[in-house]
């Protein structure tokens, strides 16, 4: 299977995905534009997120990504305490490396952070009610307002791909 590397700016801490990913999206919901003001108001903290608000997102599961260094570096920063997401940031530079939304099987990786040309197109752009007003909104992949059938339709599929260990 093919694998991407994903590193914090400064490179202490990194990640690998294996295969292709269940899903490559770009959300413009709240609370991921949320998430990048506060980290990326960080010091030193690179932006992982578009000048029209979306966040680009490479969706693995659990099982395909993991931190191959640096791992003791990853912070965790939450929206509210009793959120059940987790945005992982290296503390080294801090860098947003990827999402946890607890109940869930699989990690949003943030798409900026990764290495090489060839990373999976972006497949749909959602909550796209939430775009910065005044950006002019990409033509390269359908766009939706909340999240689609198509999106979960992915996601149930890579669940029953998992249970039957595939
Ligand atoms: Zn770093």
């Amino acid at each position: 299977m093919p694998i991407l590397s994903s590193s914090c700016a400064c490179g202490r801490v990194r990640c690998e995905a294996s295969g292709k990913p269940i899903v490559s999206i770009v959300c413009y919901c709240q609370d991921c534009q949320e998430g990048a003001r506060r980290i990326e108001a960080l010091p030193g903290a690179p932006r992982f997120s578009d000048a029209d608000g979306g966040t680009p997102l490479l969706v693995y599961r659990d099982d395909r990504f993991r931190c191959s260094s640096g791992e003791e570096l990853l912070v965790s920063h939450k929206l509210k305490e009793s959120s059940p997401t987790r945005r992982m940031a290296a503390s080294c530079c801090n860098s947003a490396m990827f999402l946890k939304f607890e109940p869930g099987f699989w990690i949003s990786a943030y798409r900026a952070r990764f290495e090489g040309d060839d990373l999976p197109p972006i497949e749909m752009r959602n909550q796209i009610q939430h775009r910065r007003p005044g950006t002019d909104l990409p033509r390269d992949a359908p766009c939706y307002r909340g999240f689609p059938p198509r999106l979960f339709a992915k996601i149930i599929s890579t669940r029953a791909a998992m249970l039957f260990g595939w």
